[in-house]
């Protein structure tokens, strides 16, 4: 079976090379020539436009940055609805707002093309593992037709709900993981500072009430002062962004979140965006003069 793929970057890429690795055939595309490349000769095809994509395939899955990319690349002039057919399907796997999903399906409706939103979370190495867990919104109906390609890439696939539930429950668990981070430097300046070797403190509380996903991934990259990403702090912006929005419209108080994010800010400004979000650490080492 054919599928398209586009968006080739830090999470697209294992992503496609999983797909290519279960059997699928892939048409590719991405602005970055480089990363075409890489999943050309991994075995997919290239193609010039996402038109060109929706012209040879039938099942679309997007990997891109933000609501802007994924309007771009559905809407957009030489975009997948240009090139789309009543009956195709986009799986729009890209973390953006719940409203924009939303409105990118309307117009993909009106052309018989049918939408999920399936953001995702795991990172890289689940990413490359193909265990990441998925969210998706959208048609049941459509849902059934995808979940089995969706099993190769995640080891949780779960329909949350409509178009953009899917979105919804990622902005929920981006809150958590931000908060998680900011909690853990905190506590792990806090404790070096207060002179224990913070791999101690490390060791002596992951298997408490303190232990979580994000204390195992986090804490050592924290310790060793290691921030390549990973997960950019600048798209976790954007996420923070997407929920404060999406905040707004509902009329939810976000306490912590905003300050989180007023924490990420500074870090960008510092010059820091593109540094893993575990460097959130390096906002409380300034401060604390550590
Ligand atoms: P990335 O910046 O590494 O990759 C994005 C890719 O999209 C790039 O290769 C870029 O060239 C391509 N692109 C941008 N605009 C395009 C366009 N108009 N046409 C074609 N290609 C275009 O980002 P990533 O880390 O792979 O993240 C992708 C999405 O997954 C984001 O929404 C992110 O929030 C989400 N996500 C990332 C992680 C992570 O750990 N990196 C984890 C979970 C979810």
């Amino acid at each position: 079976m054919k599928l398209g793929f586009i968006g080739l970057g830090i999470m697209g890429k294992p992503m496609s090379k999983n797909l290519l690795k279960a059997g699928y055939s892939l048409v590719v595309y991405d602005l970055n020539a480089a990363a075409v490349d890489e999943i050309v000769a991994a075995g997919a095809e290239a193609a010039s436009s996402p038109k060109e994509v929706a012209e040879k395939t039938r099942i679309v899955i997007t990997m891109l940055p933000n609501s802007p990319h994924v309007k771009t690349v559905v809407l957009g002039d030489g975009g997948l609805l240009e090139g789309a057919k009543a009956g195709d399907i986009i799986v729009d796997m890209s973390s953006i707002a719940p409203i924009a999903a939303q409105e990118v399906a309307a117009k993909a409706a009106e052309k018989g093309v049918e939408m999920l939103d399936a953001p995702v979370s795991g990172g890289e190495p689940k990413a490359i593992d193909g265990t990441l867990s998925i969210m998706v919104g959208g048609k049941q109906e459509i849902f059934d037709r995808v979940k089995d390609i969706l099993a190769h890439v995640g080891k949780s696939v779960v329909r949350c709900g409509d178009i953009g539930a899917g979105n919804t429950t990622k902005l929920a668990n981006q809150i958590i993981v931000a908060l998680n981070i900011a909690a853990v430097s905190e506590a792990l300046v806090l404790g070096a500072k207060a002179g224990v070797d913070p791999e101690v403190i490390f060791q002596a509380i992951r298997g408490g009430l303190a232990g979580s996903t994000v204390l195992d991934a986090k804490a050592p990259m924290i310790i060793a002062g290691n921030f390549k990403p990973g997960f950019k702090i600048d798209l976790h912006i954007k996420d923070l962004n997407n929920a404060l929005e999406t905040a707004k419209e509902v009329g939810v108080p976000l306490f912590l979140t905003t300050q989180v994010m007023e924490i990420m800010q500074a870090l960008k400004v510092d010059g820091k965006g593109q540094n893993d979000h575990s460097g959130i650490v390096q906002f409380y080492e300034k401060l604390a003069q550590f």
